[in-house]
C-alpha cells in the first residue's frame, strides 16, 4: 500500500472513539458494542459512548443465552446480530464476552455465559460463527482473567498457570480454534503483574504461536498504558486513540521498535478492514439488506423462552390456567429489567412487558406494583399487593435486582434481593400459599432464605426486549421451560470458593481457589448448594438411559445415551457429559463438563445422543512439566440431564499421551518404578545387589529421590546411579 512510517503509526490506533483510522487507500471501519445488540452511537452522542444509541434488537444478554445451552440458537442470534451490524455499517461487533464467572459478585456477570469454560466456549463460538456469516467481525473479550470490575484498570489477577490454562483460557482457545474470530480484545487488568495489553506471553506466544490465531488484537477501550510495549507484545490496534503516534515513531528512530513489528500490525489492521468493511459501490453500500425487525423480535422472544430456568415448581403450580384469578405483583412486571448497564446497553426496537402479555392471555388479572424500583419503602403499595393476593387464586411476584445493583464498572457487595421485596413476598405468602416468583437479575441472587415462601420460582435472568412475552408464555405453558443453570446458586455468598480472595486489595487479586471454580469446588468437596450447575425443571419429565462408552481412537471416546420424554408435553432437555479422572497424578475436580447437547422431544419420543470426547476432555495442565498431559488408565464418564437427579456412569480406559518424563537423579524411587525403561534398569540393580523391598519398605522410601537413597548407601552406590542414569538417557 506504500505507506510511510507516519501513516503506519496512525493506523495503530483509531481515527476516533469507534472507528479505525482511514488512509487515502483504506476506509475507516466502525467497531462497536455488543454483545447482545448493536449499540451504535447516534451522531453527536457523548464521547464516552454511553449516551443513546440507534435502536436495535436487544437479544437476551449472555447470562440468559448461556442458560439456553443451545448452540444452534446462539448461532442464529449471532446471525441476526450480524445482519443488524451489516445494515448499520458496523464492521466489528465487540463480543462475545467469555470471561468465567469466578464470583457471583462480579458486576458484569450478566455479560458472560457461565462458570464453566466448555459452555462459554461452545456458545461463544456459535455466536461468532453467526455474526461472521455476514462478513461482520467479532471481538472475543476480555482476554484474559478479567473476572471482576473492582479496580479493573489496574488490578493484577494473580493466578497460577494451571488455573489459567484449565479455567480462564479454554473458552478463548476453543473460539480461536473453531470459529476463527476476526479480533480478540485484550482486557484492562494485569495478569501476574503484567498488563494484558503488554503481555507477550498472552498475546503472542499463547494466542498466536500455540493457538494459531491470525486475526487482530484490539485493546479494550483505554487498556493501553505503554503503546510501544503493547505493540511489541502483540497488541495491534489501540482503541480509542490516545495520540501515541509520536511514541511509535520515536521508538522506530531509536531502535526500540523494529519496522517489522510495526509492519506486522499494520498488515493486520489492513486485513481486518478488508475482511469486514461494507462493500461499497460508488459510496453506496451494496451488501445491505434491510433488517426484519419483527423477525428479530420473534427470535429474541424464542431465545428468551429457551433461557429462563424453572428452579422450583411444587404441586405443579405452573403452568397457570388462563382461567385462574391471578394477582400480578411487582414493578418489574410492568417495567421490565431486561439488560445490564454499561457498554453493552442497547436501545431496543420495542419492549414487551410481562404484565401486558399476561393480561392478553388471562382475563382475570390484577396488578399491584408492590414496591418501587428505587426500593423506597411504601406501606400503601404493600397493603394493596397483599389484599390483591388475598383475593386471587395465585400470586405471581416479579422480584429482582434494581438496575443500579449491578453494572459494568463495579461489583456487588452481596447476592441478596432487596429487603423491601422480601418483605412483600413474606406478606403475600401469609395470605396466599400459591406464590410464583419470577426473578429478574443478571448476577445470581440467593434464594435459600426465602424460597420456602415460593411454590414456584422461575429464574428469568435478563431476557432482552422480548423477555416479557416469553415469560408469560412460560407461565401459562405455551412454552415449556428448557433453560438450565450455567452457574451454581450457592446457599450463601460465603460458600463460594472465591469468597476469601475476592476482590483482593492493593491492586492484586489472588485466585486462591485455583481450578476449583463453581461446581468444580462444590462437587469435589460435596458441599450443599441451593441449585446446582446444569439444573433446570420442565413441565414434562425426561429419562436418560443406556449409557455406552466406546473408545474411537487414542484418548478418544464416543459417549452414547438415550433420552426419552416420559411426560405429556413436548419439551427440550440438555444432555450433559462430565469426566472424572480418579487416577490422575494431580488433584482433579470431582467432575468436569466436557460436552453437551440440547434435544427437543415430543411426548413419548426418544432419541439417541452421541457425543465425542477427544483428548482435550481428558488432559490437565501439568505445572511441573509445563505441558498438557493425559495419564493412562481409567476415567469415569458421567451423563446427566438438567431436570432429574439421574447420573449414569461408565468407566473407560485411556491410552495416555505416551509422554514419558525423563528420569533424573532427583526422580523418586516410585517414578523410577513407573518409568518403562527405568523400572527394568532399577529391577536389575536391585536383583544384582540382592536388595529386597517389601511393601512397607517400598512405601517408606518410595517418595525419596534416588540420589538420596544412593547417598544413604541403601544398596546403591553413586557409580551405580551414574550407570543407571546413562541407561535411561538414550
Ligand atoms: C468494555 C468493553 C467494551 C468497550 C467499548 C469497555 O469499557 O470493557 O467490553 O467493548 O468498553 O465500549
Amino acid at each position: 500500500m506504500g505507506l510511510d512510517n507516519t501513516q503506519k503509526a496512525s493506523l495503530m490506533s483509531g481515527g476516533d472513539f469507534w472507528h479505525s483510522q482511514a488512509t487515502s487507500d483504506l476506509p475507516a471501519i466502525m467497531l462497536t458494542d455488543g454483545p447482545h445488540g448493536i449499540r451504535k452511537q447516534a451522531e453527536g452522542a457523548d464521547a464516552l459512548g454511553l449516551g443513546d444509541s440507534v435502536p436495535a434488537t436487544c437479544f437476551p444478554p449472555a447470562v440468559a443465552l448461556g442458560s439456553s445451552w443451545d448452540v444452534e440458537l446462539a448461532e442464529r442470534v449471532g446471525t441476526a446480530l450480524g445482519a443488524e451490524a451489516r445494515a448499520a455499517q458496523v464492521s466489528v461487533l465487540l463480543g462475545p464476552g467469555v470471561n468465567i464467572k469466578r464470583s457471583p459478585l462480579c458486576g458484569r456477570n450478566f455479560e458472560y455465559f457461565s462458570e464453566d469454560p466448555v459452555v462459554s466456549g461452545h456458545l461463544g463460538a456459535a455466536w461468532v460463527t453467526g455474526v461472521q456469516s455476514h462478513g461482520v467481525g467479532t471481538s472475543v473479550k476480555h482476554f484474559a482473567a478479567n473476572n471482576q470490575e473492582t479496580d479493573r484498570l489496574r488490578v493484577s489477577a494473580d493466578v497460577d498457570e494451571r488455573t489459567l490454562r484449565e479455567i480462564y483460557l479454554p473458552a478463548f482457545e476453543h473460539i480461536v480454534r473453531h470459529a476463527n474470530p476476526t479480533t480478540i480484545m485484550c482486557s484492562y487488568n494485569k495478569i501476574n503483574g503484567v498488563y494484558a495489553s503488554e503481555n507477550r506471553w498472552l498475546l503472542t506466544e499463547l494466542l498466536r504461536d500455540e493457538w494459531g490465531f491470525d486475526g487482530l488484537v484490539v485493546s479494550d477501550w483505554g487498556a493501553v498504558n505503554d503503546r510501544v510495549s503493547a505493540l511489541i507484545a502483540g497488541l495491534d490496534l489501540e482503541m480509542p486513540p490516545t495520540g501515541a503516534d509520536s511514541a511509535i515513531l520515536e521508538a522506530l528512530d531509536s531502535g526500540g521498535l523494529h519496522t517489522a513489528t510495526l509492519d506486522r500490525a499494520v498488515d493486520r489492521v489492513v486485513a481486518l478492514v478488508e475482511r469486514t468493511r461494507p462493500l461499497s459501490d460508488n459510496g453506496i453500500d451494496i451488501d445491505i439488506e434491510p433488517v426484519d425487525v419483527d423477525a428479530h423480535h420473534d427470535l429474541a422472544r424464542e431465545a428468551a423462552a429457551a433461557s429462563a430456568v424453572l428452579l422450583k415448581n411444587d404441586d405443579a403450580v405452573l403452568p397457570l390456567a388462563d382461567t385462574s384469578s391471578i394477582a400480578v405483583i411487582g414493578e418489574f412486571a410492568r417495567t421490565p429489567r431486561y439488560q445490564g448497564a454499561g457498554s453493552s446497553q442497547v436501545v431496543p426496537t420495542r419492549l414487551d412487558a410481562a404484565l401486558d402479555a399476561i393480561t392478553a392471555i388471562a382475563p382475570r388479572v390484577t396488578f399491584s406494583p408492590g414496591f418501587t424500583l428505587d426500593s423506597v419503602p411504601n406501606p400503601s403499595l404493600v397493603s394493596d399487593a397483599v389484599s390483591a393476593a388475598a383475593d386471587a387464586e395465585v400470586a405471581v411476584l416479579f422480584l429482582g435486582l434494581p438496575a443500579e445493583a449491578e453494572s459494568e464498572g463495579y461489583d456487588r457487595p452481596d447476592i441478596d434481593l432487596p429487603a423491601d421485596q422480601l418483605a412483600i413476598l413474606s406478606a403475600v405468602h401469609d395470605v396466599n400459599p400459591n406464590v410464583v416468583v419470577v426473578l429478574s437479575n443478571g448476577g445470581v441472587v440467593g434464594v435459600a432464605g426465602w424460597q420456602d415462601q415460593a411454590t414456584a420460582i422461575l429464574e428469568g435472568w435478563l431476557l432482552g426486549q422480548a423477555g416479557g412475552r416469553a415469560t408469560a408464555e412460560i407461565l401459562f405453558g405455551l412454552t415449556n421451560p428448557s433453560g438450565r443453570l450455567t452457574e451454581t446458586i450457592p446457599l450463601t455468598l460465603q460458600d463460594n470458593p472465591s469468597h476469601l480472595f475476592f476482590p483482593g486489595a492493593d491492586q492484586h487479586v489472588r485466585y486462591g481457589e485455583g481450578i476449583y471454580v463453581g461446581y468444580r469446588y462444590y462437587d469435589t468437596l460435596d458441599r450443599p448448594v441451593a441449585y446446582p450447575f446444569g439444573f433446570g425443571l420442565s413441565y414434562t419429565t425426561f429419562a436418560v438411559a443406556d449409557l455406552e462408552v466406546q473408545s474411537s481412537g487414542i484418548n478418544r471416546v464416543d459417549v452414547t445415551a438415550a433420552v426419552t420424554n416420559t411426560g405429556t408435553r413436548a419439551g427440550s432437555e440438555v444432555v450433559q457429559v462430565y469426566v472424572r479422572d480418579t487416577h490422575s497424578r494431580v488433584d482433579r475436580p470431582a467432575r468436569e463438563l466436557r460436552a453437551f447437547d440440547k434435544v427437543h422431544l415430543e411426548p413419548g419420543e426418544s432419541t439417541t445422543v452421541t457425543l465425542t470426547l477427544d483428548e482435550n476432555a481428558f488432559r490437565y495442565w501439568s505445572p511441573g512439566h509445563h505441558r498438557w498431559a493425559v495419564d493412562p488408565g481409567d476415567v469415569e464418564i458421567e451423563v446427566t440431564i438438567g431436570s432429574s437427579d439421574a447420573r449414569l456412569r461408565a468407566t473407560t480406559s485411556l491410552d495416555g499421551d505416551g509422554v514419558v518424563d525423563p528420569l533424573t537423579a532427583m526422580s523418586t524411587l516410585d517414578e523410577w518404578f513407573a518409568h518403562p525403561v527405568g523400572s527394568e534398569v532399577l529391577a536389575k540393580v536391585l536383583s544384582d545387589s540382592g536388595a529386597r523391598l517389601d511393601d512397607q519398605m517400598r512405601r517408606l522410601i518410595g517418595s525419596m529421590p534416588i540420589v538420596k537413597l544412593a547417598s544413604f548407601g541403601m544398596g546403591l552406590s553413586k557409580d551405580t546411579l551414574s550407570e543407571m542414569l546413562s541407561a535411561v538417557a538414550t
